[in-house]
């Protein structure tokens, strides 16, 4: 019987790592956390209460809120305490204050340790910025998504067209760039490729080939897992 692995996907903005965990997951049979819905979910609680930019305040906000991910068709919805918030944290305000919500330390240490609690049985993908490298560096499988700058901006440009919102490419550039390097360059468990982990740069590649990818790499672990244990066995 395979065992539980933990899952790390990490890497900048609009490299895919979100579609690629979900799908992943499912295929799998894992649960997918996708933590920067948590962080947004903190910013648009800050948003909402008018929270003060400080540690203290958003640390005791990262604390106080429920954030919950519940499985629906076709993805899962993410939830504020009880309230559905899965469109309202994509929202343009919430995108331009997410980066600096999340470098403060009590929040990040709120969520960390969420994160972790799923962690606990395995069988779980989760992707982000500092998965592998903090919440999970000991995770069996860790993965870093990178694709150029350009092609991330016309990915998420894309997708907000798909969903009635146009934006030029440029300016998707220049948003996209700004958040990684805020993310990059941030004192508190910054955006770095985990140690140990494998990158695929997802440029030229599709979200099924970037899925394939990462399960051949998951095949592989097993498998040696099994030959290890058989050994062990004998
Ligand atoms: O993945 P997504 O673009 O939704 O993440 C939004 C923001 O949340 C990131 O730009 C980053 O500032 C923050 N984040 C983080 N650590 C994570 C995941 C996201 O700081 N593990």
């Amino acid at each position: 019987m395979a065992q539980p692995l933990i899952i790390t996907l990490d890497g900048p903005a609009g490299a895919g790592k979100s579609t690629t965990a979900r799908k992943v997951a499912e295929r799998l049979g894992y649960q997918h956390v996708d933590s920067g819905a948590m962080y947004r979910v903190v910013t648009l609680a800050a948003i909402q209460n008018l929270v003060p930019y400080t540690n203290e305040a958003l640390g005791q906000l990262a604390g106080k809120i429920r954030i919950r991910f519940e499985p629906s068709f076709g993805g899962q919805r993410v939830l504020l305490d009880t309230v559905d918030v899965t469109e309202q944290i994509r929202s343009a305000q919430v995108t331009a204050n997410v980066s600096e919500v999340s470098s403060f330390h009590n929040v990040r240490n709120a969520m960390v340790q969420l994160q972790r609690e799923y962690g606990l049985n395995g069988g779980v993908v989760m992707d982000g910025r500092d998965i592998g490298s903090v919440v999970f560096p000991f995770a069996q499988i860790k993965m870093f998504l990178s694709a150029d700058l350009e092609v991330r901006a016309q990915r998420r440009a894309a997708e907000l067209a798909a969903g009635g919102n146009s934006v030029e490419t440029s300016e998707m550039i220049e948003a996209l760039d700004k958040r990684d390097k805020y993310d990059s360059e941030r004192e508190e468990s910054p955006l770095i490729k985990p140690e140990g982990s494998i990158e695929i740069d997802t440029t030229n590649l599709t979200i099924d080939e970037q899925v394939e990818a990462i399960l051949e790499i998951v095949r592989k672990y097993q498998q040696t897992y099994d030959m290890i244990t058989a050994f062990g066995d004998i």
